[in-house]
């Protein structure tokens, strides 16, 4: 097992995108708030309603050409080009389609939204590019953490498993759903074993921009109408969101603030990163995710084994600071837990993970992942009969438990699949 912890950037919080100094050249206008957009029409001698109408163009009507921006005059948008201003929005270069409906995409993200981490790497594997992954129907990931009360109310539990995205006409009122696991830097630094992504190292961070950016991409593609259509977010896809936390939360914003998106269909996923951890405890509800901790083990010896971030904070450490968040009604908290074969699906260790989530005395749930192989990862898929008697096992216990759907292995987008794998 590697122990090399040296590409963990030391944790700091910079100044969010959208708040920090206005880019000077290579302008980029998807990214920046109301705020921030307001401030850059005033800069260009216009009225700060200016800035409004930009925000609705880029986020609502998701315009991404500059002289479609029809609400602004013709010599404005003419002046903002010539001063090099561009919308800037990411892009899907490449698609993936696997035979289960998941898809995943490259996403292309503008040479001039690069931020740079400071990290030696070979930027030239996937400079510019991030996987984002699409899931009609979702994977069952939001199960029994309070998101999916409206649907239980209204069509019975599990009533819109029917309801696919593909089979609904175009005019039907009906809400149709998915889940869409978007990436918050190229590469991780985690180095998790388990995990394929982790074979990148750390390339770079996302902006706010980019992190937003994948998810507008994807709901053009597939004609998402906000308020309308029921798209789940997780923060799970490449790289540790709180090891960019700054972006990642200027991101939220955006969903939140400018798009319409409820936080209360979004997850972040964290390794434990116990800082970002303390941050996120802060947060106003309303304006933040939900909080999943991808745990993987029932102990500290197994989770260091599989996870070297564990050595830095360790498991009560990560409980200690969760316990912290202010939960919203009905709210829980989600334990990730991927199963590798014979090493974390024993019967030894739902029991010992029973006790320690009922020791933590948190609301909250265990999302079971069955290992998705990746090349030159040594590890085993469970048996489908050690997955379900581990579930089985933590059920009894009285811990919610539910089994997350393995979406596209086929075409590597299942969880930590993720290395902008290029076949097929
Ligand atoms: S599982 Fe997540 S945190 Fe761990 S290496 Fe992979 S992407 Fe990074």
């Amino acid at each position: 097992m590697s122990e090399d912890l040296s590409q963990l950037v030391p944790f700091e919080v910079s100044d969010p995108a959208c708040a920090g100094p206005l880019p000077s050249e290579g302008h980029t206008l998807f990214g920046l708030d109301a705020e921030a957009l307001a401030a850059c029409m005033v800069a260009a001698g216009e009225p700060a309603w200016r800035g409004r109408q930009l925000a609705e163009a880029l986020y609502r009507q998701r315009i991404t050409e500059l002289d479609s921006i029809t609400t602004l005059p013709k010599a404005l948008r003419q002046r903002l080009a010539a001063e090099g201003w561009q919308v800037g929005r990411p892009r899907i270069n490449q698609v993936f389609q696997s035979v289960d409906g998941t898809e995943r995409y490259l996403i292309e993200c503008p040479d001039n939204q690069t931020v740079e981490t400071g990290v030696p790497s070979d930027r030239s594997i996937v400079a510019g590019v991030v996987e984002t992954v699409w899931m009609p129907e979702g994977d069952d990931g939001d199960s029994g953490d309070g998101s999916d009360v409206e649907s239980q109310q209204s069509s019975g539990a599990r009533g819109l498993a029917s309801e696919t995205w593909d089979s609904i006409s175009n005019g039907s009122s009906r809400k149709r759903q998915a889940t869409l696991c978007v990436s918050s830097q190229i590469g991780c630094a985690v180095n998790c074993q388990f995990c394929l992504t982790a074979k990148l190292g750390l390339q770079r961070n996302l902006t706010a921009g980019e992190i937003a950016g994948q998810v507008l991409a994807v709901f053009d593609r597939h004609s998402v109408q906000v308020g309308r259509d029921r798209v789940n977010l997780v923060f799970m896809g490449m790289g540790e969101p709180f090891l960019n936390y700054s972006n990642f939360i200027s991101a939220v914003r955006l969903l939140v603030r400018e798009v319409g998106l409820s936080p209360q269909r979004m997850t972040v996923s964290t390794s434990g990163i116990l800082p970002g951890i303390e941050l996120f405890a802060a947060e106003p509800p309303e304006l933040r995710p939900k909080l999943a901790i991808s745990l993987n083990a029932p102990n500290d010896q197994i989770r260091s084994a599989i996870m070297p971030i564990n050595r830095k904070w360790p498991i009560q450490s990560v409980i200690d600071a969760v316990r912290r968040v202010p939960l919203r009604p009905r709210e829980c908290i989600t334990f990730e837990y991927v199963l590798l074969g014979g090493v974390t699906d024993r019967p030894q260790d739902a029991a010992e993970l029973a006790r320690l989530i009922r020791r933590t005395g948190l609301a909250a749930k265990v999302n079971l992942i069955a290992w998705n192989p990746g090349p030159g990862i040594n590890y085993s898929t469970p048996q489908p009969e050690a997955v379900e008697a581990f579930r089985h096992a933590l059920i009894s216990a009285g811990i919610p438990a539910y089994l997350r759907k393995p979406r596209g292995r086929d075409i590597f987008a299942a969880c930590g699949q993720l290395k902008c794998t290029m076949e097929r």
